[in-house]
């Protein structure tokens, strides 16, 4: 698997006279063992429908395409046009210039097929591409992506814990995730100035309220620090009421609550 070692994406920016931009979260990745371990846990294969969020230097595009997927990659930067032209060169990827915070991903990826999302996501958008995917997109199945590793412990957190949040809540109520393993800077070209990791997200079953669970821990975790019954004022015209019964104690915050429980309140409030 040809995956781009240091040099070789060095090499690329310097023919291309590609400076990474740091607003883009341009760190790419130039460890080829990394990039190996991650298509090896996609577990992707001939056939698969990939989808790619910044291939950057293609380095991840190239070793996805190389299982015999179906690769569908977006990316932001159109400078980098030609140097993807030549780094994908003859390889089956569909890559396309644009937004991926702004592309309706539920109507340009094939609903009747199952995507994988295997991405080195950028820190801007990192957090609301997986989460959105998530809520909009069920023909995504499958997510193996890098992000900071501060990001992936909010996406996986359990209750009680400091990274505890609503995105841990999303990706509970949508699936089973974990992060897999973690990536030190020097993997990357530049290096950023915090530490990576790799989640992987299975998607379950959409269970009833999932969309309502999700306002309301949205509602919760806005005002962490109040307890629910006042907290999910914004939200709930008898908040005490709801609470009791959907069996919580109105004193307690959002960082308590477990998925089960935002989706058994969930169905006990319109
Ligand atoms: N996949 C490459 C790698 O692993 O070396 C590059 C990863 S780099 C962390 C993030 C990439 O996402 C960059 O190529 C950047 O231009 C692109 N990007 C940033 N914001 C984006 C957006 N909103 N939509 C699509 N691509 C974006």
């Amino acid at each position: 698997m040809s995956a781009q070692a240091r040099s070789e994406v060095k090499a690329l920016l310097e023919a291309f006279g590609i400076r990474p931009v740091k607003a883009l979260g341009q760190h790419f990745l130039v460890d080829p063992n990394i990039t190996r371990k991650i298509v090896a846990l996609s577990g992707v294969g001939e056939g698969d429908a990939v989808i790619e969020i910044g291939p950057g230097t293609g380095t991840l595009t190239r070793a996805l395409a190389e299982t015999g997927a179906d690769v569908v990659a977006y990316e932001i930067d159109g400078k980098l046009a030609g140097l993807l032209g030549e780094a994908l060169a003859g390889r089956n990827v569909d890559l396309r210039f644009a937004d991926a915070a702004h592309v309706d991903l539920s109507t340009e990826l094939d609903p009747d097929r199952q995507w994988t999302m295997v991405a080195n996501l950028p820190y801007n958008v990192g957090t609301s591409v997986v989460l959105d995917a998530l809520r909009r997109v069920p023909q995504i199945s499958r997510f193996v992506v890098m992000v900071q590793t501060e990001v992936a412990e909010r996406m996986v957190s359990a209750p009680g814990t400091k990274a505890y949040g609503l995105p841990s809540v999303v990706v509970g109520v949508h699936g089973a995730g974990r992060i897999e393993f973690k990536v030190p800077p020097q993997v990357f070209l530049p290096p950023p100035s915090v530490g990576s990791a790799v989640v992987s997200i299975v998607r379950t079953p959409e269970p009833e309220g999932a969309e309502r669970a999700i306002a309301l821990a949205g509602a919760g975790f806005g005002q962490r620090r109040k307890m629910l019954r006042a907290s999910l004022r914004t939200i709930l015209e008898a908040p005490e009421w709801a609470l009791v019964s959907a069996g919580i104690d109105p004193t307690s915050r959002a960082e308590e609550l477990g998925v089960t429980d935002w989706l058994r309140l969930a169905r006990v409030t319109p």
